[in-house]
């Protein structure tokens, strides 16, 4: 065993070497090439979405999608406020705002009982759409996220947007494989977003994608992402672009890996279940809840850690197995975020309490979830976290 166990680092053992040097013996480095437009297909068939466009990484993808559903600048986009702030810049970069909403006890996503009283409550309907009352902006999209690889409960939130007129963009940045209710998520709502960062469960290096079942959103996501060029013999360009589009060489690499998912997918899942089987018992800790309609894709497995049953708050317990005595390995684990609507960075945007989101900050910890995670490093890090949490 080496003497550190990280939280989330990339598995390159299949063919990600092969493509790759496929790419530079070929020179398809840049963004021509058969592994972008496979990777491309890839995320769809992963997504059950008809169309997956690849771009440089999540946070691009989002931005573009916030562009392609039509959300206008002071336009607002409903996110939950549990998120990594990748879900709120790509908000942002749109010049639109977030509107930030609590998220669910059990499940830790998006409530749709609180987003539904959002909408019929704190907004009003005028001819033009619906208004948020307090900061007179227009809702224009929802974005769940589905959160450590557990789905959104999207029915509820798919059915509110119907009814409002509003676009759903899937923020799957961290659920690559999950699916809600035997659908694949990332395909369910208009446009879908996945991330392919080093510490996502399939990496790129970076990278990321796009995906709809709507072929004009994607032929105009394709176009806006390499520079919206109208006339590439003539210089010709319509519309402002963006230079997103993912390279052959990140695309080779997530190929390689998506060829890896299923092996993956049940790396994650046998790792969560592992922990859970071990800690269920111990006293002041718990597990993020799975939704009974929930194929959950286990991207971090994340507990509470109840500082009054264990004595020990999350962030003194992540520092404790950082520096461990002598011969113990030192081991990664991480707090969630900062919720949106504590943000300084987001200091226009709408904020209604939430107090869920708070509290899960509040004590949560992701444990070390790599699919390279060996069986003994797994027991180390489970006798280091009883150990620490019988101290009390
Ligand atoms: C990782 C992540 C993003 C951003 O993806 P990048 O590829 O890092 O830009 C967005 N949203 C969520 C929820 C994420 O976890």
């Amino acid at each position: 065993m080496t003497g550190f166990i990280p939280l989330s680092v990339p598995t390159l053992t299949g063919r990600e070497k092969v493509y790759i040097d496929e790419c530079i013996e070929t020179n398809w480095v840049s963004s021509g090439g058969r592994f972008v437009n496979r990777f491309g297909e890839l995320c769809a068939e992963v997504a059950g979405a008809r169309f997956g466009i690849p771009v440089v990484n999540g946070t691009a993808a989002l931005h573009l999608s916030v562009l392609l559903a039509g959300v206008k600048p002071n336009e607002e986009v409903v996110i939950p406020a549990l998120t990594f702030i990748g879900t709120a810049n790509g908000v942002r970069h749109a010049g639109a705002h977030a509107a930030i909403l609590d998220v669910d006890p059990v499940t830790w996503q998006l409530d749709p009982a609180k987003l539904e009283h959002f909408l019929r409550r704190d907004c009003e309907r005028r001819t033009d759409g619906l208004y948020n009352r307090q900061t007179m902006r227009r809702i224009a999209a929802i974005m769940p996220v589905h959160l450590l690889g557990h789905p959104a409960d999207m029915d509820p939130i798919m059915a509110l947007a119907e009814e409002f007129s509003l676009a759903v963009i899937e923020d799957a940045a961290e659920a690559v494989g999950a699916a809600y209710k035997g659908r694949r998520v990332g395909g369910i709502g208009k446009l879908g977003c996945f991330s392919f960062n080093g510490n996502k469960t399939f990496t790129c290096g970076g990278g990321g994608a796009i995906l709809t079942n709507d072929e004009e959103l994607a032929r105009r996501g394709e176009y806006l992402s390499t520079q919206a060029k109208d006339d590439p013999v003539l210089f010709i360009h319509k519309a402002v672009g963006f230079n997103y589009r993912l390279t052959n060489i990140q695309a080779a690499m997530g190929v390689a890996q998506l060829e890896a998912r299923t092996s993956y997918l049940a790396k994650k899942k046998s790792i969560n279940a592992r922990y859970r089987e071990a800690l269920q018992g111990v006293p002041g800790i718990t597990f993020m809840g799975s939704a009974n309609w929930a194929d959950n894709a286990m991207w971090l497995t994340t507990v509470r850690i109840d500082q009054s049953k264990t004595g020990i708050s999350a962030l003194e317990l992540m520092r404790k197995l950082e520096k461990p005595g002598s011969g113990v390995p030192r081991i990664e684990t991480r707090l969630l975020w900062q919720p949106m609507h504590r943000s300084e960075a987001l200091a226009g945007s709408y904020k209604s309490a939430a107090p869920v989101a708070d509290s899960i900050y509040a004590e949560a910890l992701s444990l070390p979830s790599s699919i390279s995670l060996t069986a003994d490093e797994q027991e180390t890090v489970i006798g280091a976290l009883k150990q620490h949490l019988s101290g009390r």
